[in-house]
């Protein structure tokens, strides 16, 4: 089966609600409508930016969506600073992401509350998209290709075979992640690869054939086309380059 590419724009900490504005509008007007038909773009800011960026993406019709950075294992109140999946729903967000390495380091997130995490967002018809991928010293032993097998079955664990067939998987390996690093096509194909027979062993023929599994590691509009040219990764996870208008836009229309 045919996947629809997807290239999603994680902003992290950055861009405040006004610049977040003015980004989306930049990105949306410089790509043609037609463009939206065969590829999926989606912006992922700050929760602060959210609201701000639902008003302009539904005002002006714009074709690309929007998604946020985190969402609450709960359901609903004494969870100080959690936000729910019922309120990024409501925010009309399409995807969060889960189990980014930097949540992983910065809060300690292990792949059981990546699980929680993705059941919460599915619950709330929003699309998970789970983010797996190897330090370093991992990758240079020579065990990444297991190890991120390990992480992502972790952190689907619990999940029916139909929720499995819905979410979006992330192959982000840390030591690419905003270091210019990229990893080769061939590396990235080799980890995609293995995380689509997973996701055919959790959730499947029908996960395994409409999951998307991105790549993500310090892609820019120079290394986009091969990495995304490659059998099992449809798409990517851009960090950095996902800040420039004209830089983001580009990748989309290589992409
Ligand atoms: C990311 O944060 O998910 C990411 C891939 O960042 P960068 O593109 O900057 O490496």
């Amino acid at each position: 089966m045919a996947r629809t590419p997807l290239i999603a724009g994680n902003w992290k900490m950055n861009l405040n609600h006004l610049e977040a504005i003015a980004l989306v509008q930049k990105i949306a007007f410089s790509l043609p409508a037609k463009y939206f038909e065969k590829v999926d773009v989606t912006v992922v800011p700050p929760f602060t930016d959210l609201r701000s960026v639902q008003t302009l993406v539904d005002g002006d019709k714009l074709l690309l969506t929007y998604g946020a950075q985190d969402v609450s294992p709960h359901v609903s109140g004494a969870h100080t600073g959690d936000i729910s999946g019922a309120m990024l729903a409501k925010l009309g967000c399409s995807y969060v992401v889960v189990g980014h390495s930097e949540r992983r380091s910065d809060h300690h997130e292990d792949d059981a509350l990546v699980a929680a995490k993705t059941a919460a967002a599915l619950a709330h018809g929003i699309t998970p998209i789970v983010c797996v991928g190897e330090p370093l010293e991992v990758r240079e032993a020579g065990t990444h290709v297991a190890h991120t097998v390990d992480q992502l079955t972790g952190s689907l664990a619990g999940l029916t075979a139909v929720q499995v067939a819905q979410v979006v998987v992330a192959y982000e390996p840390v030591w690419a992640i905003g270091t210019g690093r990229v990893a080769t096509p061939a590396d990235a194909q080799e980890v995609c690869g293995a995380l689509r027979a997973a996701l055919v062993e959790l959730g499947g023929a029908a996960a395994g054939s409409t999951v998307r599994v991105l790549y993500g590691g310090s892609v820019s509009s120079k290394n986009v086309a091969e990495i995304v040219g490659q059998t099992d990764v449809d798409g990517a996870l851009v960090g950095g380059a996902s800040l420039k208008a004209d830089e983001f836009a580009t990748l989309c229309a290589i992409a």
